[in-house]
């Protein structure tokens, strides 16, 4: 896929149950884009690998499936859009979680997250569509490469050999969490805390649902199209032509 470096894209942001293939496509949106891509679960990962004091405190909710308290991560995710590489925009992947963390995210675009080509950056919020019947099979199919982070299913997306990553040869791992005792805890707290945040986004006429169970490939290009369409709308100003 070519990639687009020459315009801002501002904030994109990817919502769904785990094992909808959010990392997946955020990984591609992000390279085709050139913007980085911000998995809180990632951040909060190499946190507890760490040893940090945000680690320590996530660690046991983690590992229980829960959600790490609204506090912890919304100072985390300040912390990391403030950094440069942010400015031309960023594709957030498992933020926000909650309500509270859709508003908190809101009010920070408001008062810091400035584009003064465009005034202010509305996020683009896509909803990863899945059939629930299938999602336990896509996450303990999951696997992850240790080194350059690129994610397989057994199922749908193989390796070549087997638990091997194709492009560095790593053995790929399971993350601790995708064991079967722990995906009903947070397909339950996707329901109970993520739920509200689609329906805060649908409210305000932000949200571009896509069907996320048919291939990589063709979830990537209705993505792509939803981004194009929003710029193009976006850069279609009435005073434009005058
Ligand atoms: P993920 O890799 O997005 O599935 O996240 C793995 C785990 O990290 C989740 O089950 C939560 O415990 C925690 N986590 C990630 N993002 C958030 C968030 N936005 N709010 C609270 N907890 C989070």
């Amino acid at each position: 896929m070519a990639q687009d470096t020459s315009r801002n894209v501002g904030p994109l942001i990817l919502v769904g149950p785990p094992g909808s293939g959010k990392g997946t496509q955020a990984k591609r949106i992000a390279e085709r884009y050139g913007i980085p891509q911000i998995s809180t679960g990632d951040i909060l990962r190499d946190n507890v690998a760490r040893g940090t004091e945000l680690g320590m405190q996530a660690k046991s909710v983690m590992a229980r499936g829960d959600l790490v308290p609204d506090n912890l991560v919304c100072d985390m995710v300040a912390t990391r859009l403030r950094q440069a590489d942010c400015e031309r925009g960023f594709v957030l992947d498992g933020f926000p979680r909650t309500a509270a963390q859709a508003g908190w995210l809101d009010a920070f675009f408001e008062h810091e997250f400035f584009d003064n080509s465009h005034g202010k950056c509305l996020p683009i919020v896509i909803l990863m569509d899945v059939d629930y019947n299938l999602l336990k099979a896509r996450i303990t199919g999951r696997r992850s490469c240790p080194t350059c982070g690129r994610i397989y299913n057994v199922h749908s997306q193989p390796p070549r050999i087997d638990e091997v990553c194709d492009l560095d040869g790593s053995k790929l791992v399971t993350r601790n969490d995708d064991r079967e005792e722990v995906i009903g805890e947070r397909l339950a707290a996707y329901e109970e805390q993520t739920r509200p945040v689609v329906d805060y986004y649908k409210r305000k006429g932000r949200l571009v649902s896509v069907n996320a169970d048919l291939p990589v490939e063709e979830v990537g290009a209705r993505i792509i199209r939803a981004i194009e369409n929003r710029n193009a709308a976006e850069t279609v100003r009435p005073s434009s032509g005058a």
